[in-house]
C-alpha cells in the first residue's frame, strides 16, 4: 500500500515544513529507492528532512498515525530499511553538511552525509577518521553498526571516534548523546545500529590523515593459501598504520591490469599504509613477498581517493546480496574453503573481504560499546553485485554457498551492517552478550518500536 488518504497527506504537509513526495508526485520514482537495486518498496511519503524540526515532527506524524517508519541516511544498507511499502520514509540526505573544528580535532556532520562529503570536508585541513571502503555510504548507518574501514587499525572503529550524536527519539524529543549526557543512550548508539532514534548529527574525533600510500596487489589464484595465511600471520601484529585486507576478484580492464588478464580471477591484497610517505615504498614491501605480484596498483595519494577507489562498482541501483561473519582465527580449514569458493567468485563487483578488526580496535575495552565483537580478528563479508535479475538466484547461490562452507570457522554471529534481509534469526549472536543491555535500552528510548526497520533488537524480548 503506497497511498495514504488526501487529508493524512495535507496533515503531514502542515507539520512538516521539508518536501513530501508521495506516489504521483514528480521525483516520487527516485525518492523512494534505496542503493540495492534488489528492493522496490513503496512508501505512502518520503519526507525529505533538511532540519530537526521535520524530524521530529515526521518521527511523531509516523507514531500517531501509526505508518511504519523508515530512516534513510546513505541508502546503501544491503536488506532495504531504508525504505518502507506503504509506510514513512525520513531521508536525511540533505542534512550532509560538514562542520571542521580543526582546532578541537573534530568535525560534526549531519545524519545524512555520506563519507564522500566527511572526507572532502576534513581532507581540506589534512584530518580523517575511519568511515568506510566505498564513499557512497552513509556515515549514520555505517557508524551505527559500528564503522569497519581502512583506518580502523590505527583510528579504531568508527564508533571509537564519537563524541557525541544528536538524537530525535520516538517520542519526538532532541536528545543529546555522549559519554556526559544520556550515557547509556551514547553506548547502544555505538554498534546497536539505528534501533533508538534517528541521529540528525554524529560529531567524530579527527586524526591527521592527508595523504596516505596505498594500492591493491593480484596474484595468481594458486598462491591465495599463502596470501591468507600471510594476512593470518602478519595483520594482527603488523604496525597500526598498515590498513590492509585479502580479496578474490575478477580483474577490471584498468590500465595496470595487462589487456590479456582482464577478467581473469585473481586473490589480491587492498593495502594502506598511513605512516610516513617516505616509508611507504618500503612498506609494501611484505606484500611484494608473499607471491609474485601479476599486477599493482600503488603510491601516495589523497585519503579521499583512496576512499572513493571501488565507488564506480557499485552504482546505485545495482542488484547486491551480502553474508557476514566474524572470524577470530583463521584457520588452515577455513582457508580451504576460501581459496574453493572465492576463485569461483562471479563478478568484478563480487568479492569476499576480511577486514582486520585489530590495533587501536582492541585497545578499548569490550564493554566500553554496543559493539560485541571487539575480541575479533577479521570481519569476512561475502558480497555479489550485479546488474542482471536473471542472475539473481545464481548470484545469492554463491554468496550463501561460500558463507555455509565458511560458517564452521567463524563466530556464530556478524556484523549488523553485513547482515541481509533474511539474516534476522542472527540478531542475537550479532549483539552477543550485549543484546540483553540494549533491550533494556531500547525499553527506555523506544519501547513501542518505532525504529524497528534495522537489525531489530525488540523491546518486549
Ligand atoms: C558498497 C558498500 C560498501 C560498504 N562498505 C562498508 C565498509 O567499508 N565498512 C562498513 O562498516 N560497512 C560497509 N558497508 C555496510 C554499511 O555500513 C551498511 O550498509 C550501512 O547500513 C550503510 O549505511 P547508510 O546510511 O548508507 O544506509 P541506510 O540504508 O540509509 O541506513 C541503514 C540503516 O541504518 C540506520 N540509519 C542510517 N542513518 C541513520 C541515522 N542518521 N539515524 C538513525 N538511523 C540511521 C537505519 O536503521 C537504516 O535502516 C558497505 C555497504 C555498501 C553497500
Amino acid at each position: 500500500m503506497s497511498v495514504i488518504s488526501r487529508p493524512l497527506v495535507e496533515q503531514l504537509r502542515e507539520q512538516v515544513r521539508a518536501l513530501v513526495i508521495t506516489a504521483g508526485d514528480p521525483g516520487y520514482d527516485a525518492a523512494r529507492a534505496v542503493h540495492n537495486g534488489m528492493f522496490d518498496k513503496r512508501p505512502a511519503a518520503v519526507v525529505r528532512a533538511e532540519q530537526v524540526a521535520d524530524v521530529i515532527a515526521a518521527v511523531n506524524f509516523a507514531r500517531d498515525t501509526g505508518l511504519e517508519l523508515a530512516v534513510r541516511g546513505g541508502g546503501h544498507g544491503a536488506p532495504g530499511f531504508g525504505s518502507s511499502d506503504g509506510g514513512l520514509v525520513i531521508d536525511l540526505s540533505l542534512m550532509r553538511t560538514v562542520h571542521v573544528d580543526p582546532k578541537g580535532g573534530t568535525a560534526r556532520v549531519g545524519g545524512g552525509a555520506t563519507w564522500g562529503d566527511f572526507n572532502y570536508a576534513t581532507h581540506a585541513y589534512g584530518l580523517a577518521t575511519t568511515g568506510g571502503i566505498v564513499s557512497t555510504t552513509g556515515v549514520g548507518g555505517l557508524t551505527l553498526g559500528g564503522g569497519i574501514g581502512y583506518l580502523a587499525r590505527s583510528c579504531g572503529l568508527s564508533i571509537d571516534n564519537l563524541r557525541s550524536a544528536e538524537v530525535v527519539t520516538a517520542d519526538g524529543r532532541v536528545l543529546q548523546a555522549s559519554e556526559q549526557d544520556n550515557a547509556d543512550l551514547f553506548w547502544a548508539l555505538r554498534g546497536g545500529g539505528g534501533n533508538f532514534g534517528a541521529v540528525t548529527s554524529f560529531e567524530f574525533a579527527l586524526h591527521p590523515v592527508a595523504d596516505i600510500y596505498a594500492g591493491i596487489f593480484f596474484y595468481e589464484l594458486e598462491h591465495a593459501a599463502d596470501l591468507l595465511r600471510f594476512f593470518a600471520d602478519f595483520i594482527p601484529s603488523a604496525p597500526e598504520a598498515y590498513g590492509a585486507f585479502p580479496a578474490f576478484q575478477i580483474a577490471p580492464p584498468l590500465p595496470f591490469v595487462p589487456a590479456e588478464r582482464v577478467g581473469d580471477t585473481f586473490c589480491a591484497a587492498i593495502v594502506l599504509w598511513s605512516g610516513p610517505l617516505g616509508e611507504g615504498d618500503e612498506a609494501m614491501q611484505p606484500f611484494r613477498d608473499v607471491a609474485p605480484v601479476v599486477a599493482e596498483m600503488v603510491g601516495a595519494m589523497p585519503y579521499p581517493a583512496l576512499n572513493s577507489a571501488f565507488d564506480a562498482m557499485f552504482p546505485k541501483g545495482i542488484r547486491s546480496y551480502w553474508k557476514g561473519s566474524f572470524v577470530t582465527e583463521l584457520t588452515g580449514a577455513a582457508i580451504e574453503q576460501h581459496v574453493r569458493h572465492g576463485a569461483q567468485v562471479p563478478e568484478v563487483s563480487a568479492t569476499m573481504h576480511l577486514y582486520p578488526i585489530n590495533g587501536a580496535c582492541h585497545r578499548v575495552a569490550a564493554d566500553q560499546t554496543a559493539f560485541a565483537y571487539r575480541h575479533a580478528t577479521f570481519a569476512q563479508v561475502i558480497v555479489a553485485a550485479w546488474h542482471d535479475p536473471a542472475v539473481d538466484e545464481q548470484r545469492v547461490r554463491w554468496v550463501r554457498d561460500y558463507y555455509e562452507a565458511t560458517a564452521p570457522y567463524c563466530e556464530p554471529g556478524g556484523y549488523v551492517n553485513f547482515m541481509d534481509d533474511d539474516d534476522g534469526s542472527r540478531v542475537q549472536d550479532n549483539y552477543r552478550g550485549h543484546y540483553q543491555q540494549l533491550a533494556e535500552i531500547k525499553r527506555v528510548y523506544d519501547p513501542g518500536n518505532l525504529f524497528h526497520l534495522n537489525q531489530n533488537i525488540p523491546p518486549d524480548p
